[in-house]
């Protein structure tokens, strides 16, 4: 009997699920719902025999829940005869209570909900699919998988700020991390590749997609990581600012009387290569910047130079380093930006081999540095979904 987890990644006005058989470790069915609550939504929900699409509304995630049930029975698998051992989900904040996947109980769901205050844009939506999951599958046991919780490793000199200890403690205020479950699949993952035991290998992890994060990975844990208390801090991100000195928002605020909401939507939705070159996509900020559009040059410098300066930061941090991975929507499909990314740090062992970098196969791990090289660079494509159904049926048993 084949085993399977269904896993659920909600947010704001999407739900992106997957049907993963756990024992060959392969994707069944996956879609996406899309516009939720807007007038028309949408739904696409691939399987081996093709995919279908349907353009409705759906006023909540339950309405879009029970739409993909619906095309589940329509079009397959049958969820009633697909082994279903668990509903996986993605939640995004964990805080300091959860460093491990856990059963969602009534309790679990409270403290999620109380850990929305740390998330506004994240728990609450992660919180509806979870509800409409549970009505929709009642019988069945679900795990949520916490994007913190890998890098609950960290120790306190990595995550404390330097501010009054008792305002931090009193508000929670300290670096979490995120994208914990895509930088804990990328950085096991390459040590099975290259057959070395996780726990001898130094990683820095660069997810970087439209948002945007770096892990140093020690012996298979977390160490450091670029995302903080949220998941703004660090790089140069689609359309989030990464790292500013916080003064600057002090400044705006006093000067150009922006409010905190103002200061929230430009930090998190307009800045970035948005802010920066007018567009949020990789590809059309190389494009323009081979036009000559200089935004779009400069956007692309400053981006580099935010990712080289975290790997010398990591490499500082770690002591040594044995591999680099590329990861996520930009780091698995654009060679320009990997070796952008990594220009001039050839004399501290970190090479990329044009060659190899500009012929990586798409969708494939890929090693990009030469034969020898003392720090070995890979393409490793990311899977969180698959690394959600592993530790869902994991801890059911
Ligand atoms: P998310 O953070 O939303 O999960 P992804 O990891 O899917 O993001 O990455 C999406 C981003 O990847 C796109 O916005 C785009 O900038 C970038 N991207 C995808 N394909 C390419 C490509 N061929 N060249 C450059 N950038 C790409």
């Amino acid at each position: 009997m084949t085993r399977t987890v269904l896993v659920i990644n909600s947010g704001s006005s999407s739900i992106k699920y997957q049907l993963i058989d756990v024992d060959s470790e392969t994707s069944l069915a996956a879609g996406v719902v899309e516009r939720i609550g807007e007038e028309t939504g949408s739904l696409k929900h691939e399987t081996s025999a093709g995919e279908v699409a349907l353009e409705q509304p759906f006023p909540d995630h339950t309405a879009g829940l029970r739409a993909v049930l619906a095309t589940f029975r329509m079009n397959g698998p049958d969820l009633a005869e697909a082994g279903l051992v668990a509903v996986g989900h993605r939640v995004v904040q964990g805080g300091e209570r959860f460093d491990a996947p856990t059963i969602i109980t009534p309790k679990v769901e409270a403290d999620i909900e109380e850990l929305s205050a740390l998330a506004p844009l994240h728990n609450p939506p992660n919180l509806d699919g979870i509800r409409a999951a549970r009505e929709a599958f009642p019988e069945l046991p679900h795990v949520a998988v916490f994007d913190t919780a890998f890098h609950r490793t960290l120790s306190p000199a990595a995550y404390t700020y330097a501010i009054p200890t008792e305002v931090a403690a009193k508000n929670n205020v300290r670096r979490y991390g995120f994208h914990g479950t895509s930088h804990k699949y990328v950085s096991h993952k390459v040590a099975e590749i290259i057959n070395r035991p996780v726990a001898e290998l130094n990683t820095i992890v660069l997810h970087l997609g439209n948002g945007a994060s770096v892990t140093a990975v020690r012996g298979g844990k977390s160490v450091e990581t670029s995302m903080g208390l949220t998941p703004l801090e660090g790089l140069v991100m689609g359309t989030r600012s990464g790292d500013i000195d916080p003064a600057a928002l002090l400044h705006l605020s006093r000067v150009a009387g922006m409010s905190i909401d103002d200061l929230d939507t430009m930090l998190n939705k307009k800045s970035g290569l948005l802010g920066l070159a007018g567009s949020n996509d990789m590809r059309d900020v190389r494009r323009l910047a081979a036009e000559g559009d200089e935004r779009a040059q400069l956007a692309l410098d400053v981006w580099a130079h935010r990712v080289r300066g975290y790997v010398g930061q990591y490499l500082a941090q770690l002591g040594n380093l044995d591999v680099i991975v590329f990861t996520a929507g930009v780091g698995e499909n654009s060679a320009p930006s990997r070796a952008d990314a990594l220009a001039g740090l050839e004399n501290l062992g970190i090479i990329v081999d044009p060659k190899l970098n500009d012929n990586a196969p798409r969708g494939q791990a890929a090693r990009i540095s030469p034969d020898g090289a003392p720090v070995q660079v890979w393409i490793v494509p990311t899977n969180e979904e698959l690394e959600i159904a592993r530790e869902a049926a994991e801890i059911v048993g």
